[in-house]
C-alpha cells in the first residue's frame, strides 16, 4: 500500500501546538514508510477562517522544521488543497447521496431546532435532530426549494444498532447509532460541513491513514457511514492521545500557552520543541529523550505510541530546551540569539518607539527588556500604585483578555478600537483600562506606548501575560468568573465562550 497521510488544520486561530504534534506524527509515519505527507486547509467555516491564520499555521510548522509534499503552498496532483476552493466537488457528492436516499433536505428553522434540543435536554436525552424532515416527499421538497426556502442537507443515520470503528491503537470501538446525530452535510449557503468535506477529501486525495487527535473519535461513526454510503473503503484510523495540562485536563490556552508563536517568541529552539512533541505519547526504542527529527523518522513506528495521557509539561520543555542550547557550539548559540530577536526584522518595529527616548544604547536594555525578554518581576504589589481596587483591576484584565481573544487581526487600529469600545461599555476612562494592561505587559507603570507594545509582543505573548497577571493577582474563582461573565455579557459582548477557539 502506498502510504499517504495528512494534517488538516482549520485556520481559525493561533497555530496550535496540537497541530504541530499531529503533523509531526503524520509526517514521521509517511516518511518512515517512503510515503507522502499532505497538508490540507479545512476552511469550510467561512466566518472563522482567515488567511492570516492560515499563513501563521504554515509559517509556524515550517519554522519547526516540518514540511509536506503536497499542500496549498506547494501544489500537488490532488489539489486544490484548500477546501474553500473545492465547493463544487462537495456539492456533486451531496447530490449522489441524495439520489441514493442516504441524505435529505431539511427545512427546520433554528428556533424549532433549539426547542427540540431543549426538550431533549430536559428529558436527559442526547441532543440530536428528531427526523422531522426525513419523511418529506420529493414533490414537496422540490416545491419548497423552488420557492426559495432555505434548506440544509443532512445525512441519514440508522435508527438502532451499533457502529464498529476500528482504531489502530484502540481496536474496535463500539458507538451506538442512537448517539449519532443526523449531521448537516451541506449548509444552507451551499458550503459543506467539516464531516462531508473531510471524508470526500480523504478519499479523493487517497489518504491511506488518518492519524488525528482523540477528540475526533466521536465523529468517526458519521465518517464511517459516509464511506459506506459512497461505497468507498475507509482509510486506516488512528487517534492520538490528547495533549494534557499538568492537571490532566485537555491542554488549553487558559492554563498553558498553546500557540507555537508564543514558544518562538520566548526563545525556544524549534528542534527542541519538535523533540518535546515527539515525546508526547511516544518513546524511542533506546529510551533516549533528546533526538533529532531525522532519527525520530528513521526509527519511527506506530507501535511505540502509548495511549496514556501525555502531559505538556513546561518544566520538561524548559529542561529539554536548555539541553539543546548547551549542545550548540558558541558560534551557533550566538547565531541563534541573532535569529531569535537581535536582528533587523525584530528590531525595526521597536526603533521608532525608542529612538526619541534614548540617549545611549545602554538605555535600551532597560526600556526594551519587556519586549524582548520575559522578566517582568510581576507581583500583586506591581498593581498597588494604580489607585484602583484589586477587584477592579482583575475585572479589567479579564474583560480585556476575553475581548482580545476575539480579535481576528492583531493590528494596532483594531486593538485601539477594541479597547476604546470596551472602556465605553464599562463607562470608564480609557486610562482606567490601560493602566492595568501596561503593568501586566511590562511589569512597570511607565513603558513604551501600549498598543505598539501589544503589536510587537504579538497576540500570544500579550494574552499569556494578561493570564499571568490575573494569576499573580490571585486568579479568578469559579464564583467570580460567573459574576464577571454575567457582567461581560451585559456589556453586549459575545461572552467568553465565543473566544474559546479549539
Ligand atoms: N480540521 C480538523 C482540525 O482542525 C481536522 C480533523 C481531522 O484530522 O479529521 O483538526
Amino acid at each position: 500500500m502506498t502510504v499517504r497521510t495528512r494534517v488538516a488544520p482549520s485556520p481559525t486561530g493561533d497555530p496550535h501546538v496540537g497541530t504541530a504534534y499531529v503533523a509531526l506524527f503524520n509526517m514521521a509515519f509517511a516518511r518512515s514508510q517512503g510515503g507522502t505527507f499532505v497538508l490540507r486547509i479545512e476552511d469550510t467555516d467561512q466566518v472563522r477562517s482567515t488567511a492570516g491564520s492560515e499563513k501563521m499555521i504554515l509559517d509556524s510548522l515550517r519554522w519547526l522544521g516540518l514540511d509536506w509534499d503536497e499542500g496549498p503552498d506547494c501544489g500537488g496532483a490532488f489539489g486544490p488543497y484548500r477546501q474553500s476552493e473545492r465547493s463544487d466537488v462537495y456539492r456533486r457528492h451531496v447530490e449522489v447521496l441524495i439520489e441514493a436516499g442516504h441524505a435529505f433536505h431539511c427545512f427546520c428553522s433554528s428556533e424549532r431546532l433549539d426547542e427540540v434540543r431543549q426538550a431533549q435536554q430536559q428529558r436527559g436525552e442526547t441532543g440530536r435532530y428528531d427526523g422531522h424532515c426525513l419523511g418529506l416527499d420529493d414533490a414537496e421538497v422540490q416545491r419548497r426549494l423552488s420557492a426559495g426556502e432555505a434548506a440544509v442537507v443532512r445525512m441519514k443515520v440508522p435508527e438502532s444498532g451499533v457502529c464498529h470503528i476500528d482504531d489502530l491503537f484502540r481496536g474496535v470501538i463500539e458507538i451506538d447509532y442512537q448517539q449519532v446525530d443526523m449531521q448537516v452535510l451541506l449548509k444552507s449557503d451551499g458550503m459543506p460541513t467539516y464531516h462531508l468535506a473531510n471524508v470526500v477529501d480523504d478519499h479523493l486525495m487517497e489518504i491511506s491513514h488518518v492519524i488525528r487527535g482523540e477528540e475526533w473519535i466521536n465523529s468517526a461513526p458519521k465518517h464511517r457511514l459516509l464511506y459506506d454510503y459512497f461505497g468507498w473503503t475507509p482509510p486506516v484510523l488512528a487517534h492520538l492521545p490528547l495533549l494534557r495540562n499538568p492537571d490532566r485536563s485537555k491542554l488549553s490556552k487558559r492554563k498553558n500557552p498553546t500557540s507555537i508563536q508564543y514558544y518562538r517568541r520566548m526563545g525556544y529552539l524549534p528542534e527542541a520543541l519538535l523533540n518535546f512533541l515527539g515525546l508526547m505519547g511516544y518513546s524511542m526504542a533506546d529510551g533516549r529523550e533528546q533526538f533529532e527529527l531525522g532519527d525520530f523518522i528513521a526509527s519511527f513506528s506506530l507501535d511505540r505510541i502509548s495511549l496514556g495521557a501525555p502531559v505538556f509539561d513546561l518544566e520538561k520543555l524548559n529542561w529539554l530546551n536548555g539541553t539543546w542550547l548547551r549542545g550548540l557550539s558558541d558560534e551557533a548559540f550566538a547565531d541563534r540569539v541573532v535569529q531569535w530577536a537581535l536582528n533587523r526584522e525584530q528590531l525595526m518595529p521597536i526603533v521608532p518607539l525608542v529612538k526619541e527616548r534614548t540617549e545611549r544604547f545602554a538605555d535600551l536594555v532597560a526600556t526594551t527588556g519587556y519586549l524582548l525578554g520575559d522578566n517582568r518581576g510581576l507581583s500583586a504589589d506591581s498593581f498597588a500604585q494604580l489607585a484602583m481596587e484589586p477587584e477592579a483591576v482583575l475585572e479589567v484584565l479579564q474583560f480585556a483578555l476575553w475581548r482580545l481573544e476575539q480579535v481576528p487581526d492583531w493590528e494596532r487600529s483594531t486593538l485601539v478600537e477594541c479597547m476604546t469600545s470596551l472602556a465605553a461599555g464599562l463607562g470608564v476612562k480609557i486610562r482606567a483600562l490601560l493602566g492595568p494592561l501596561f503593568i501586566a505587559l511590562s511589569g512597570r507603570p511607565v513603558a513604551l506606548p501600549l498598543y505598539d507594545s501589544m503589536v510587537i509582543l504579538g497576540s500570544d505573548v500579550t494574552r499569556a501575560r494578561l493570564r499571568d497577571a490575573i494569576d499573580v493577582l490571585g486568579g479568578v474563582s469559579k464564583k467570580q468568573a460567573k459574576r464577571l461573565e454575567k457582567r461581560y455579557r451585559e456589556l453586549g459582548e459575545a461572552g467568553p465562550d465565543a473566544a474559546a477557539t479549539p
